[in-house]
Order: C-alpha cells, then structure tokens, then sequence
C-alpha cells in the first residue's frame, strides 16, 4: 500500500474528519493547512486573558457517527456541554432541546481527536493543483512538492475549492453553484461585567443577529468579561469595505441598540471579517468526487451551514477515495 498516499487540503472539521478516515484505512495521508493553527471556523481568538470563540459558536450532534465523535471528544477532554440563559428579541427562551457542546479550551480543540497521528503541514497554502502521471502534485506558497499523491481532497470553503478544482473536471463546475455568506464578528470585553439577563441573545430584525457572553462558557476567562456579536448576512455584505475601527464602531452602536441602552466603553475591542462564514446555498450533496482524475471536495458548503455537516461531508469523501482507490473504510467506532 506504500503507493497510496493522499492529499488533503484544509485542516477544519472536514478536512480532518476526512483524513481520519483515510489514516483510519491505513493510507498515507498529508493535510495541507494555510493557518499555523487548526480548525478553521472552529476558531478562538486569544489576547492576553482575553479568550472569544469568534466563529462557531457551539454545536450539536443528530448523526450517530458524528454522536460517537463527540464521545471521544467528551473522553479527550476537548468537548464540553454548554447551557446558555438565551433570549430572543426581548422574550427569555426556553432551553434548547438539543445539547450544545463547545470546545475545550476554545471552539478549535474540538478537531484535536481528529488529528492525532495525522502528518499536518501547516502554514502552507496550495494555490494549484497539477495532474501528472501518476497523480496529483501540489503548488504551494513554499514552492512545488516533491511528492505525487494517488488523489486529493480539497476541504476548503467553496469559492476557494472552485479555484483549485474548476480547471479538473466537469462535476466540480457545480461548486460554481453554491453560495457563502459573510458575517461581521465583533469582539468585545467589559470590565466590571455587563448584565444582559441572559448569556445569549438572538435578534430577528437589525444588524446584529447573535450576541454570546463568552465567559459564560464552561473554561473561559472570567475576567475581563468576552463578548462576541455576529452580525446579519445582509449587513455583512452591505459592509463588507469597512475598515477595522469603523466596523466595531457600527457593530457596538447595533449591539446597543439591540439591548435597548448604553454600554459602558469596552475595555478591549476587535473585529473579524468572514468572507466565507455561512451556507446560504449548499451543493445537495454529501461531497463531489470525480473518478477520472482522483479528485474530491468536501465541507459544510456541500450540505448545510454546521460543524455536523463538514464532519459528514469530510468522512463521506474520504470513503469515496478509499473505494475508488481499491480500499475499504474502517467500520469500527472512531
Ligand atoms: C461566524 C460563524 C458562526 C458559526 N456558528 C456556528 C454554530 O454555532 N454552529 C455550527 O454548527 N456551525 C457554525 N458555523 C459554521 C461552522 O463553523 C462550519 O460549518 C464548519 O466549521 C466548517 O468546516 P469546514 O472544514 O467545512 O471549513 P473551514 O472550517 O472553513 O476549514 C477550511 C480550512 O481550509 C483552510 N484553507 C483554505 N484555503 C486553503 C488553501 N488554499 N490551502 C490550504 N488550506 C486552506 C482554511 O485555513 C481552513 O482551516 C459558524 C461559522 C461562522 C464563520
């Protein structure tokens, strides 16, 4: 099997869960990551004390493989519950029926089963893919790799797969189809503390759609007290230019206006822009694969906007490479 080696590119919740499985299967596997950390939207952003879970926020399990990873998650000490006072507009809402569990220390620990014993290379982008005879080389922004890989597996957002798979094959021109949303995310902290009588707040109309006392989650920094806002998909895209400053300026006025009065001035404050945060329009399947030439995307942008979805979506391409590459998925538990 010395000859099966595959690339994956992306190290979120697909594309790990992606080479997990094909690790699993006892292929060679290499994950190619951009970011020097791992997890992608699954991210926290730490400053001194200071601790935000800026992109997802929580999530919840309805499969049963992605249940079993959780387990394992909750067993690595990396998964914790989080149960939130939530209110919606101006009404307390009932708690969810679903658990929402969180990462263990932040949002990105919740990938850290996944990895282990996984070759990452991290801090390398692939910016093109290059048939060859025997397979695919990458280019990357530290050059050309030396190694051919049987097939790859692209687990990026959809406009960044579009780029590196549209040129390979007829079915990746569906990427072309699918459509992300931005989102605004601001990064808050007071100090003494801000009581807005729940830890969570849903809004339906204006700016702001989602605001999460951060310290509330279990494991957090107390003190200062975090805050993350996410704004609406559509503010983001009507504001998308804003410079840094301008954007907490506006997304701190919403979050007051939300509230309905004046907050006392922050202590630390910082934006996030996501290009990409949200599937507003997903592809309809499990993930894309093309026979001919070995390749495959996967992510949340092939079924729906949660970390669950980029978790099925990664194993579900990884057991289509493994059949096409004459292998069979492991069926035991994770
Ligand atoms: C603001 C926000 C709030 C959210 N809230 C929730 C929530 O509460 N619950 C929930 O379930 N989901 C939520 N989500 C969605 C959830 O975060 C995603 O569904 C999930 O994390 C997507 O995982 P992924 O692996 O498909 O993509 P990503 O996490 O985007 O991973 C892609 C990875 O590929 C890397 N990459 C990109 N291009 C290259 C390249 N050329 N070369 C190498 N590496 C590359 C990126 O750096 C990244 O690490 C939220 C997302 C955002 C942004």
């Amino acid at each position: 099997m010395d000859d099966v080696r595959f690339a994956v590119i992306g190290a979120g919740m697909a594309g790990l869960a992606c080479a997990h499985e094909l690790a699993r299967a006892d292929a060679k596997v290499t994950v190619f990551e951009r970011s020097r950390g791992l997890g992608g939207r699954l991210a926290t952003r730490r400053i001194g004390q200071l601790a935000f879970d800026h992109g997802a926020q929580f999530m919840t399990t309805r499969s049963r493989p992605f249940g079993r990873y959780a387990e394992t998650a909750l067993r690595a000490g990396v998964l914790d519950a989080w149960r939130p006072r939530i209110m919606e507009d101006d009404r307390t809402w009932p708690a969810p029926i679903e658990d929402w569990w969180i990462g263990q220390p932040g949002m990105s620990a919740l990938v850290r089963p996944l990895a282990r014993n996984i070759d990452i290379q991290g801090g390398i982008a692939v910016h093109e893919l290059i048939p060859s005879q025997r397979g695919w080389e990458l280019q990357t922004d530290s050059g050309r790799q030396n190694v051919t890989f049987r097939a790859v597996a692209v687990a990026v957002p959809a406009p960044q797969a579009f780029a590196l798979l549209g040129p390979h094959g007829r079915s990746f021109q569906h990427i072309g189809g699918v459509r992300m949303a931005p989102c605004w995310t601001g990064m808050f902290a007071f100090d003494p503390p801000i009581d807005l009588g729940a830890d969570a707040r849903r809004w339906t109309t204006g700016p702001i759609v989602w605001a999460a006392c951060n310290s509330s989650k279990p494991g957090r920094p107390q003190t200062p007290q975090c805050w993350v806002l996410h704004a609406s998909s559509g503010w983001s895209r009507d504001h998308l230019d804003l410079d840094a400053a301008e954007a907490a300026r506006l997304l701190l006025q919403a979050f007051e206006e939300g509230v309905g009065h004046k907050l006392p001035t922050p202590v630390h404050q910082d934006v996030h822009r996501w290009r990409q945060a949200l599937v507003e329009q997903p592809l309809g399947l499990s993930c894309l694969v093309d026979e001919e030439t070995s390749a495959g995307a996967c992510g949340d942008w092939c079924i729906a906007p949660r970390v669950e979805a980029a978790f099925e979506s990664g194993r579900s391409l990884a057991h289509s490479l493994l059949s096409m590459a004459g292998l069979s998925a492991r069926v035991t538990r994770p």
